[in-house]
């Protein structure tokens, strides 16, 4: 049984306090853990950083009323692991389809960026989100971070298994074996310095798609 945050989770001191004082300023705010969104028995799993402030702590989706949302959800309508409108909220029409999308921390940190000790408290939800994923073939890794926590719940060393964009990592869990891909995260800041352009980020996508069609 996969385990989940509680909505008032309590593990991360700093992203609390950071928590307590945006449900003072931002009202109509979500302010809490953001749950995966999509099927559990979904095929593919794909990993962020963390929520947005403006997006998933604003919005309860992951992805969901920022940038990268916007990047993220064009491409997986356009590859088919989504359907309906995508209208940066919770309450659209947007359909995921055999894909889950998650965080590998899952309350907004200041500055976009958490620490070790956050990464690795959250982790605990994303090693049991992974196990409970029966029919799991992909998992893409967006970013560094995701990279990294994704590697520990897998007790696999950076070294071996040093990211780079549109890698792919044949990785196994227990019972489970499945590909790790990676992907530069397509935050804003990514596609602005021409890190990540649309097009590489669709080429993983595409790649993603023929893993899932091969037997391999
Ligand atoms: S980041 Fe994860 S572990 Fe930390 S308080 Fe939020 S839900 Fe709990």
């Amino acid at each position: 049984m996969e385990l989940k945050p509680k909505y008032n989770c309590n593990l991360c001191p700093r992203l609390v306090d950071y928590r307590k004082a945006n449900q003072q300023k931002l009202t109509n705010y979500h302010n809490a853990p953001v749950d995966s969104f999509g099927g559990i028995d979904s095929r593919l799993l794909i990993v962020g950083l963390a929520p947005g402030l403006k997006g998933a702590n604003k919005t309860g989706r992951p992805f969901t009323g920022d940038y990268a949302g916007d990047v993220l959800y064009s491409t997986l309508i356009k590859y088919g692991f989504a359907n309906g409108s995508y209208a940066q909220s919770k309450d659209d029409s947007l359909k995921l389809i055999d894909c889950r999308i998650t965080n590998a921390v899952r309350c907004v940190p200041p500055k976009n960026k958490p620490i070790g000790s956050e990464i690795k408290s959250c982790r605990t939800f994303l090693n049991s989100e992974i196990k409970s994923m029966s029919n799991l073939q992909v998992i893409i890794a967006l970013g560094v971070t995701a990279h990294s926590s994704l590697l520990a719940c897998l007790k696999l060393s950076l070294k071996d298994n040093a990211f780079k964009h549109s890698v792919i990592h044949k990785v196994s869990n227990g019972n489970q074996s499945f590909k790790l891909v990676d992907s530069y995260h397509c935050s804003r800041y990514n596609i602005n310095t021409k890190r990540l352009s649309v097009q590489m980020f669709e080429n993983v996508f595409e790649l993603t798609t023929k893993l899932l069609n091969s037997n391999e």
